[in-house]
């Protein structure tokens, strides 16, 4: 028997209803006539309180609650990938591109099962633990895997797992290999109690219980960005989190939306949450049009999108961060590198603190509810590399946008975001007003994993990765100081070592910091051409210092044409034509030969 409740008092998304039966706390529950999905957040003796994960205006006090018997959850299988989805992973139809049009019809509850070709991996007699794996899955649309390019070889092919909560069991039936709906068995397990179930390509989990791992594993392999800034100077490791504060229009979208599209991950999941309809709209063309570099097939194929834009139910809003680091954790446990991208977790802290207020609850600091901070540690703490409970790696890398009111990065959700992410990428008003982009700031940001993966760097090629890196910083954080003294007393007043300096963080920031999403060239940097491009500017520095040792000034080296070639270099020399980096490094090495001649000369 569903346990029974009778709606005594609404409030939006909130409501409150006297109980008959039990209730679980988190329960799904189905609300009046239209039978709206909601989930109960409060038990009490007589009462539950639910919050509603739909449009309210139709509901009245006397309207029935029925329970489902389980915690709110949601159907994780192959055909999620590609798809957009709302909050609670319902699909939503998308009109002429117009997400502000888009809704999800009241009572659809999942997406539509999809078909998909299944391939055994265990045999009959074989015992099979929690999490491990039965068979491949892949696509059902007959390309073969060998096809001419090879392209489709090298799609991803997922798992079906036996669920992380079963129990371990004998195989006692399998299905051959050919195509089957998701929902349909595949294969049936006797457990040790003599029990049998079934599994099929998908299962359920429960969207705010993070699902089990056999262990954490260190982080010291990097996810790389493609970006120059934060590969270099600021880098996020597989399994990290990273946090984007920036006021209105500094970049936070353009940031994410890039990395989404150049990152090394198999898979992305991209929360969108409380922002404009059109612009995710923008985001969904752009990846149906854009190939993916690895697989030559579009982008959106190894994306799941969630869409809570600002017109959508606000508690649903508050759901979707769970539902997406749940459909990430999916993707991890079958052996994958997800990065999933948010944005905007403010609006999610928003949607948090109306429910909150709502139920009546003591507003804390901002008006945010005491737990604000809890929760947003439970959330950044299901970031990990694991070994999964199949016996591989995989790992989910977290990156959220906060959205600071006016710009304040004092202000609860910042600060509270800051104490549990390993990076910071502080975006700056003044940096994007000047359009450098992209404007993270180089002394306001950080990066807890430099160290760690020094040695990544150091293994594919870059020995003098950490110590380039901590020499720019060196120069920019010089150069902060000196800005100030040079708009007191003058640029050409100061000494030529400060001057050097300035030159230096010059080249820096805008020969390799700068980097245009928009440029086909520059878009994207593989590390490699990051380490040509750091190492060259280490060759330039370490040029004005031998010439200053000389007594030849800054001004010398900023007045050749190599200074503008490398200032140009990012724009101009593409991934691959190392021919032409080679070229810079002779024509640094001759220029500081011509200029030692010269001085001799003159001397
Ligand atoms: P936010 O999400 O922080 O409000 P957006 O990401 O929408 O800001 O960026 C605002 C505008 O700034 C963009 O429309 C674009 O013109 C410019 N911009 C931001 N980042 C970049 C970038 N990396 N390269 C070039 N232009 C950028
Ligand atoms: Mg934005």
């Amino acid at each position: 028997m569903k346990p029974r409740a009778t709606t005594t008092w609404l409030s939006g998304p909130v409501l409150r209803a006297a109980t008959e039966g039990s209730f679980l706390m988190r329960e799904a529950v189905v609300v009046g006539e239209q039978r709206l999905l909601g989930e109960v957040i409060r038990v009490a003796r007589d009462e539950i309180t639910v919050q509603v994960y739909e449009d309210t205006s139709g509901l009245r006090p006397g309207d029935p609650v029925v329970g489902s018997g389980r915690l709110l959850s949601i159907r994780l299988g192959p055909g999620i990938l590609g798809r957009i989805f709302d909050g609670l992973l319902r699909p939503i139809g998308v009109a002429d591109g117009d997400l502000d049009a888009a809704w999800v019809r009241p009572g659809m509850r999942e997406a539509p099962l999809g078909r998909f070709l299944f391939t055994p991996k265990v045999s009959v007699g074989e015992r099979v633990a929690p999490g491990g794996i039965v068979g491949d899955v892949a696509p059902a649309d007959g390309a073969p895997d060998d096809d001419a390019e090879g392209a489709s070889a090298r799609r991803l092919h997922q798992r079906c797992l036996v669920p992380p909560d079963a129990k371990a069991g004998e195989v006692v039936q399998l299905a051959d290999a050919g195509v089957v709906a998701e929902d349909v068995p595949v294969c049936t397990l006797r457990t040790d109690d003599g029990g049998e179930y079934d599994i099929a390509l998908s299962h359920r989990w429960p969207v705010r219980l993070p699902r089990p791992v056999a262990k954490r594993l260190p982080a010291d392999e990097p996810m790389l960005t493609g970006q120059r800034i934060l590969d270099c100077l600021f880098p996020i490791a597989r399994g990290g989190t990273a946090s984007i504060p920036g006021g209105f229009g500094t970049g936070k979208t353009v940031l994410l939306e890039t990395v989404a599209k150049w990152c090394d991950a198999d898979v992305i999941v991209y929360v969108g949450c409380g922002e404009r309809g059109n612009e995710l709209a923008g985001l969904l063309a752009e990846f149906l049009e854009l190939t993916d570099p690895r697989t030559g097939r579009p982008l959106l194929e190894r994306t799941v999108v969630i869409a809570n834009t600002s017109n959508m139910p606000v508690a649903a809003r508050e759901a979707s961060i769970y539902t997406g680091i749940t459909v990430a954790e999916y993707f991890r446990d079958q052996g994958l590198d997800v990065a999933l991208m948010a944005d905007s977790t403010s609006r999610w802290a928003e949607a948090l603190r109306e429910v909150s207020g709502r139920l009546g609850e003591l507003p804390g600091e901002g008006g945010y509810p005491a737990y604000l901070s809890s929760r947003l540690a439970d959330f950044y703490e299901r970031a990990a590399r694991v070994q999964t409970l199949a016996g591989e790696k995989g790992s989910v890398s977290i990156m959220g946008a906060v959205s600071p009111p006016s710009g304040d990065f004092s202000e609860p959700v910042t600060n509270h975001t800051r104490r549990y992410v390993g990076c910071l990428w502080a975006l700056d008003v003044r940096r994007a007003q000047a359009r450098f982009y992209p404007a993270i700031h180089p002394l306001t940001s950080y990066s807890d994993s430099a160290q760690g993966l020094a040695r990544w760097w150091h293994a594919a090629g870059c020995t003098r990765w950490e110590t380039l890196r901590r020499r720019f910083l060196t120069l920019l954080e010089d150069e902060a100081r000196l800005e100030r003294m040079a708009r007191i007393i003058g640029r050409d007043a100061m000494p030529s070592r400060q001057r050097l300096t300035l030159l230096c963080a010059q080249l820096i920031n805008q020969a390799f910091l700068r980097q245009s999403a928009f440029s086909d060239i520059d878009r994207y940097a593989t590390p490699q051409r990051q380490a040509v491009m750091m190492r060259l500017i280490g060759g330039f520095i370490d040029a004005g210092d031998k010439l200053l040792g000389q007594g030849i000034p800054p001004e010398r080296l900023n007045d050749a044409p190599i200074f503008r070639a490398l200032m140009r270099m990012g724009e101009e020399i593409p991934d691959g034509e190392w021919e032409r980096f080679s070229q810079l490094d002779r024509e640094l090495a001759a220029t500081v030969r011509r200029l030692e001649e010269e001085e001799v000369r003159s001397a």
